[in-house]
């Protein structure tokens, strides 16, 4: 399973369709992607292979950013429906999960009780719990940031807020995720063999770190919206 994300100049299907290739190797059951233009949320998905989804993305979708995914099925049996990415009731919001989240019941039962679920995944309750907290609170970043203090379990994460082109949210929790750095893009990964066609330069994620993934550079923060500064590194690995 794995994820990958690009927020960039160009348009982002094949460097997500080639990531996921990369990542195959990790194991799954089912892929997808989201892009995010203009027009909204564009998401693609399929049980079974790369391949599949590669002819199930229309081509005449452009688009800047975007996350992608291969799930290999922890909760609810595979599926287009439990396909990653997930996407709040609203439609707002749109989410790729790797890992398990163990309190997801607890968080149905406390914060999400007239919310309607299409999918049987512990995921779509972060998707569903981000859009709640959106509506208390009316910041993304703050919505983010509670959701992942309410979290218990092993998580990679990628969000879309259909209102800002201009980022991608990432966190991770006890899973793989780094964030690849370009001249104009950049880049998140469970691995950087998913990315190397594009940088080879990288930041560590630590555990319970938010990242804002920007066109133009990337900010760390923690939980408690503490800034946090860390140099990138060069990963040598031959592709
Ligand atoms: N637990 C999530 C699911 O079953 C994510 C699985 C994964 O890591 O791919 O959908």
């Amino acid at each position: 399973c794995g994820i990958v994300g690009y927020i960039g100049q160009n348009d982002t299907k094949d460097v997500l369709l080639n990531g996921l290739e990369k990542l195959e190797y990790r194991g799954y059951d089912s892929a997808g992607i989201a892009v995010l233009n203009d027009e909204g949320i564009n998401l693609f998905k399929v049980k079974g292979r790369i391949a599949a989804l590669r002819e199930r993305v229309d081509n005449s979708v452009h688009a800047t950013m975007g996350i992608g995914h291969t799930r290999w099925a922890t909760h609810g049996v595979p599926s287009e429906d439990n396909a990653h990415p997930h996407r709040s009731t609203s439609g707002r919001f749109t989410l790729v999960h790797n890992g398990v989240i163990e309190n997801f019941q607890e968080i149905k039962k406390e914060y999400l009780q007239d919310v309607n679920f299409v999918s049987e995944t512990d995921t779509e309750v972060i998707v569903q719990l981000v859009e709640k907290l959106f509506a208390e609170t009316g910041s993304t970043i703050e919505a983010f940031r509670k959701a992942m203090e309410l979290l218990k379990g092993s998580y990679a994460i990628g969000l879309i807020d259909n209102e800002d082109e201009d980022t991608l949210y990432v966190s991770k929790n006890k899973s793989p995720l780094l964030v690849g750095l370009g001249d104009g893009f950049n880049v998140v990964a469970s691995d950087a063999m998913a990315t190397l066609k594009v940088t080879n330069q990288y930041v560590e994620i630590h555990d319970k770190e938010i990242v804002l993934v920007k066109r133009d550079g990337v900010e760390l923060q923690k939980l408690d919206g503490t800034v946090v500064e860390r140099s990138p590194y060069t990963a040598h690995i031959d592709a």
